[in-house]
């Protein structure tokens, strides 16, 4: 693309831009009485307008129905996990009846290791990419005690390679078989929450399968960032949580997928609750646990209304724009920053922001990681004191995350400015 450093350039590439006016739906924060920078939708996405009107919708269902509001209103609560079902599948790619949205995300990584991380002396291992975001590191480390492993031993860290700073998909794969048939589960994350790497789902799983593995993901920086296939690529599991990308509000809920092979097992072993019953005979309220076909299965719970409400809000907007349309948007926004933030490298005659985050456009989604030198700090509060919420991580990364959602052209030529600003001064 032939991008020009210029405010007017991005003016145009917003007047072009078909998504623009969706910014409208969203409350942006305030910094001096104008709008922030906001940089930051990989960590908590911002408020959509119908959020309010939903949630009140069904605080009036609750002051006026009661407990009868399980099955009063258009959406009645005993069946509310259904109405998020054939969005939740359009985002991730999957068949209704392999996902469902329940619990939080780390909860759902677990109950999920606890149907697929089943290991033997034999077969004990778990695959993961070294510097995985830490709820995941301590999720491997304790299913590993849990079943009596030191997980010094069963837990792989994949690692960059010396003086490189992602990963490079040939040592995963090179990984996974030399472990071969000692490996049960290999658990990446969909894209890596610090560098901004997207990893190859489909050839990962692939590898996974060649070696007798199961394949699952943590799709927490993934889901509502970039196109997915979950089904096809023949993924075991995954999981995600609703508030980054996904803009449910903090604390919001998780979804899950279990591919059809194992969910329509019902003898496929699980932690059951009785949301996951066959709802024929939930109310009956007798022994013997017999599992709903598909993810819903996996269910433990009565579903978070509340939150789930918010949830709907915002798959209704994704639902709207489309993954590939928002996807399109996407590659141009953060091929635009990446653009303007190597053209204060070239003009500074050095380079002073270093993106770590892959080049490869098809390796990243919405975020730029970019490494800053010692200032690093003092950049990251210049940033802050003129409006914009980043996002730093030590020791001396900022993450942007150019969501193509509710971002602007405009804003990434605004932080481009700063950060040309604070070099020159
Ligand atoms: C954000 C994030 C989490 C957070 O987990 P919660 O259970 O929702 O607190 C976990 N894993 C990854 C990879 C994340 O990016």
């Amino acid at each position: 693309m032939n991008f020009q450093p210029t405010y007017a350039y991005a003016q145009f590439l917003d007047k072009e831009d078909q998504l623009h006016p969706f910014r409208q739906r969203f409350f942006f924060p305030k910094h001096n009485g104008k709008n922030v920078l906001y940089f930051t939708g990989n960590s908590l996405g911002l408020q959509p307008y119908g959020v309010e009107k939903a949630l009140r919708k069904e605080l009036k269902n609750w002051r006026e129905y009661g407990v009868e509001g399980h099955f009063k209103g258009d959406m009645p609560w005993m069946h509310y996990h259904k109405f998020l079902q054939p969005q939740s599948a359009r985002l991730v790619g999957a068949k209704e009846s392999e996902v469902v949205v329940a619990n939080t995300l780390t909860t759902n990584l677990h109950l999920l290791m606890a149907s697929f991380y089943r290991p033997t002396k034999e077969r004990y291992k778990i695959i993961m990419e070294a510097g995985a975001f830490p709820s995941d590191m301590y999720a491997m480390e304790t299913q590993a005690r849990w079943h009596g492993f030191n997980p010094d031993e069963a837990v792989i860290e994949v690692a960059p390679r010396e003086g490189e700073e992602t990963l490079r998909t040939e040592d995963i794969l090179a990984t996974i078989a030399e472990h071969g048939s000692t490996v049960a589960v290999v658990m990446f994350s969909g894209v890596n929450y610090y560098t901004g790497q997207f990893f190859d789902l489909k050839r990962i799983t692939d590898a996974a399968h060649a070696v007798g593995a199961f394949a699952g993901f943590d799709l927490a920086h993934t889901a509502g960032n970039l196109p997915l296939h979950l089904h096809d690529w023949g993924v075991d599991f995954a999981c995600w949580c609703s508030y980054k990308y996904l803009n449910s509000g903090p604390g919001g809920p998780s979804g899950l997928f279990v591919h059809e092979k194992h969910g329509n097992d019902p003898a496929f072993l699980r932690f059951a609750g009785w949301w996951g019953h066959d709802e024929e005979s939930r109310f009956l309220m007798r022994k013997g646990y017999k599992p709903m076909l598909g993810a819903a299965g996996w269910q433990l719970s009565n579903a978070q209304i509340l939150s789930m409400a918010a949830h709907k809000v915002s798959l209704d907007m994704f639902d709207e724009v489309g993954m590939d349309a928002l996807r399109e948007k996407s590659l141009k926004l953060t091929a635009y920053l990446e653009f303007l933030i190597e053209n204060l490298n070239e003009e500074a005659g050095h380079s002073h922001f270093h993106i770590i985050t892959p080049k490869n456009p098809e390796e990243r989604g919405a975020q730029l990681s970019i490494l800053t030198g010692d200032e690093g700090k003092k950049l990251f509060d210049y940033l802050t004191e003129n409006g914009v919420i980043a996002d730093w991580r030590e020791p001396n990364v900022i993450r942007v995350a150019p969501v193509p959602m509710y971002n602007s052209f405009k804003d990434c030529w605004r932080l481009a400015d700063l950060l040309g600003r604070f070099t020159a001064a």
